[in-house]
């Protein structure tokens, strides 16, 4: 299997480049020549296997030029972290079901990417002898889960900025009480902006880039959406089995439209099985907009109690737009030109009802989101954490006859002080996540100047 740009660049790329490379020369993402479909007795067969077997399935299609038996090893280390015996669980919670994605080290649904990537990433540097620096800025989940996805792997250094004293404590310290000496955590003394501005200062310096092999941690790489596609299969085929049912929705809490787009390819290689995508946002509703009204210009940034959903350009939607657009590499370059000048793009009935055979969309409010919270609490006794409940409220919207599916991105304990105050009491947290606030710390303060975050890097550099 070779991957291609959506913007169109000549050349072809194996996996393990789209791995190293994360975008394409052009500015562009990569996706693969085809999306393989797999047909009833192969669907058969996978039915019964083990969340790892299934991604060893799902894998081996797309990471053509990785040998089986190291895949497999991969797949093993990278999911043996999850504290859950079958990895992503799915539950029944009242008349609808919560596909857990949970369970990894960091509690959220990133870890199913990310321990997979580091992996990847240690395999693939020892074999070809090189070592990478990565550098990334975080307001939150992003960064933790990076940071257990490579914590101790060999040839890889990582340097994760967050604003000091500015993302919630348990985040903090899911970052920054992991002691491996390959972990950077620099404290800068400002805003999540000025985080992400010094580490885009920094890539800027192309020399210092290429001399150290900076490496950015983004939503866009595409072995990040390979990974997420094997729960969307994996959780069909048990809601399948225990309804009879030949057809299900998945309701997905979106931010930067890579969950969905895993889920996209899933019900391409499915055929029928996944009958249409909930793609639910918060207030921040581009997507939201551009499914119901084909409208998708952007509005300003509005922080929310889902801050992993406050996103108004979404990295990954150029992955569907090419799809969208006849698969016409020249139509994506130029719609990607305007959306770049005028910050919007306008598309018409035609292209919408295409749109709406594979996604429903909705956006929710904050209150909904809280009384979402409350009530499927005080129903069922299920807690959701903000994100999910998202994905709650969008997917009862318009579950219709359907076997309901919805995506759980993050464990309610991440997010207490919302949930408590929803619910209106305390809860209590995992065991895990009670001792991170006695565990020793290691990070450094920095003030908010990319010459003091180089002069760092360069000091302790892979
Ligand atoms: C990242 C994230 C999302 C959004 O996923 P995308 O792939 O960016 O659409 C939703 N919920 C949580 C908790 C997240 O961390």
């Amino acid at each position: 299997m070779y991957y291609f740009s959506t913007r169109g660049y000549l050349k072809k790329f194996t996996f393990s480049e789209t791995v190293f490379e994360g975008l394409a020369p052009d500015g562009g993402l990569f996706l693969p020549e085809k999306i393989p479909t797999i047909d009833k007795s192969e669907q058969e067969r996978w039915r019964n296997l083990s969340y790892k077997e299934l991604a060893f399935e799902v894998f081996r299609l797309y990471a053509t030029d990785i040998p089986e038996e190291d895949l497999k090893t991969i797949i093993d280390k990278s999911y043996s972290t999850f504290r859950h015996k079958e990895i992503t669980p799915t539950v029944k919670v009242g008349n609808f079901y919560v596909l857990e994605l949970f369970h990894g080290p960091t509690y959220a649904f990133k870890d199913i990417a990310l321990q997979f990537l580091g992996n990847l990433f240690e395999y693939l540097l020892k074999k070809e002898n090189r070592k990478i620096n990565i550098l990334g800025a975080t307001s939150g989940d992003t960064g933790a889960s990076a940071i257990y996805g490579v914590r101790g792997k060999e040839n890889i250094s990582i340097f994760i900025l967050h604003p000091h004293k500015r993302v919630s404590p348990i985040q903090a310290l899911m970052m920054t009480t992991v002691l491996d000496p390959n972990v950077h955590n620099l404290a800068i003394e400002g805003s999540f902006d000025d985080c992400q501005r010094i580490v885009k200062t920094i890539f800027m310096d192309l020399d210092f880039k290429r001399r150290y092999g900076l490496t950015a941690i983004n939503s866009i790489n595409f072995a990040r959406i390979l990974a997420q596609i094997v729960y969307y299969i994996y959780s069909y085929f048990r809601v399948s089995i225990e309804e009879g049912a030949s057809e299900v929705r998945f309701s997905v809490p979106t931010g930067n439209f890579g969950d969905i787009f895993a889920g996209y390819m899933a019900k391409r290689m499915l055929g029928k099985g996944i009958e249409r995508l909930i793609l639910a946002t918060n207030e921040n509703d581009i997507l939201a907009r551009f499914v119901n009204y084909g409208d998708y210009s952007v509005g300003k940034v509005v922080p929310t109690i889902a801050p992993a959903m406050d996103i108004q350009v979404a990295s990954n939607f150029e992955r569907y737009l090419y799809y969208l657009l006849g698969e016409d590499p020249y139509r994506t370059k130029q719609a990607m030109r305007e959306f770049s000048e005028k910050g919007a793009l306008r598309f018409d009935e035609s292209v919408l009802n295409r749109v709406r055979v594979d996604f429903l969309s909705r956006a929710v409010s904050e209150k909904e989101t809280l009384e979402t919270i409350r009530d499927i609490y005080e129903e069922t006794g299920y807690l959701l954490d903000p994100h999910t409940a998202i994905g709650v409220r969008a997917g009862l919207t318009y579950k219709e006859d359907f076997p309901l599916i919805c995506l759980a991105t993050a464990h309610p304990a991440k997010f207490p002080e919302v949930v408590s105050t929803a619910i209106g009491k305390d809860f209590p947290l995992p065991k895990e996540i009670e001792e991170l606030k006695s565990k020793p710390q290691r990070y450094v303060v920095l003030p908010p100047d990319p010459k003091e975050v180089k002069n760092y890097m360069i000091n302790n550099l892979n």
